[in-house]
């Protein structure tokens, strides 16, 4: 099978040397194995999402030398997609209306110190799992915001036991009690990162997913969300994260540290694709 591979990045910044060496890393992969690699970009959140940022990206990937399948895939481009893989778990009762505020999340964590923490800070007790059918339509009806969360017990009764596979950690067991409901929709954002990510990569042939260790505990969520939609399972490869000289990873805040700064300041790409550690 040809191996895929893809950088996915969110244009709601400018890319620094952590991005650079995602993206080296990606099309590495599908250099040495022969296959492809694209890109992608993950703009669902329009409120963060700039379209100077998008043309940074090309800007920046094409300087450092990298070149991608075309066309690129842009997610707000397709959110009727996201929108109808919802509906699917929606139809089988897989999700659930969150009418918690911020304000009601803060508190209820504020309450619950010994209850259950994921990666991601205290898990989402379940509140609104708990209201009835016809209190949730009610609300629902009269205009109340809400975000549809998964009920990810029902979720792991549906698939029975699951595992990913990355080329490090070898194959890894998925913990859905660690995830929680997470958020698939919200009011202002109608898909999250997790459905966006699992249906393209499927659509798109991804055969391997390589991106952050940051992002170890989202592939566990992945993989409920890819049995749950009878998508195909990619590979992983969860790389570590390039840190600078006092051990800091990079982030995109520091302004100076951009790729187009570099560039700017006359710094050579095979200069700053070495500082990321791929020279040549
Ligand atoms: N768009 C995500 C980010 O910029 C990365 C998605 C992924 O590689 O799965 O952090």
């Amino acid at each position: 099978m040809e191996t895929v591979t893809r950088f996915a990045p969110s244009p709601s910044g400018r890319l620094h040397l952590g991005h650079a060496y995602s993206a080296l890393f990606a099309a590495k992969a599908a250099r040495d194995a022969g296959g492809r690699f694209l890109l992608r970009i993950e703009d669902i959140d329009k409120g963060r999402s700039r379209s100077e940022y998008e043309t940074g990206i090309y800007e920046d990937l094409a300087w450092l030398g990298l070149r991608w399948d075309e066309p690129v895939r842009r997610q707000s481009d397709h959110m009727a997609d996201y929108r109808h893989a919802l509906g699917r778990l929606e139809a089988e009762g897989l999700v659930y209306p969150c009418f918690c505020t911020r304000k009601d999340l803060r508190e209820e964590a504020a309450r619950s110190i010994a209850a259950p923490h994921g990666p991601d800070g205290p898990l989402y007790l379940g509140t609104c799992r708990h209201r009835s059918a016809a209190e949730a339509a009610e609300r629902v009806a009269s205009g109340e915001a809400f975000a549809l969360r998964l009920d990810m017990a029902r979720a792991a009764a549906r698939t029975g036991p699951l595992t990913f596979t990355d080329r490090v950690l070898g194959k890894t067991a998925v913990e859905p009690e660690s995830c929680g409901d997470v958020v698939l929709a919200r009011k202002d954002i109608a898909t999250s990162y997790h459905l966006a990510v699992i249906w393209d990569d499927a659509l798109q042939g991804v055969t391997l997913v390589t991106r952050g260790m940051d992002l170890l505990h989202a592939t566990h969520i992945h993989r409920i969300l890819q049995a749950l939609l009878g998508l195909s399972e990619p590979e992983y490869h969860h790389h570590r994260l390039l840190t600078d000289d006092s051990g800091r990873r990079f982030a995109k805040r520091d302004r100076a540290e951009t790729i187009r700064a570099m560039r700017e300041a006359g710094q050579p790409a095979h200069a700053v694709r070495a500082r990321a550690g791929f020279p040549d």
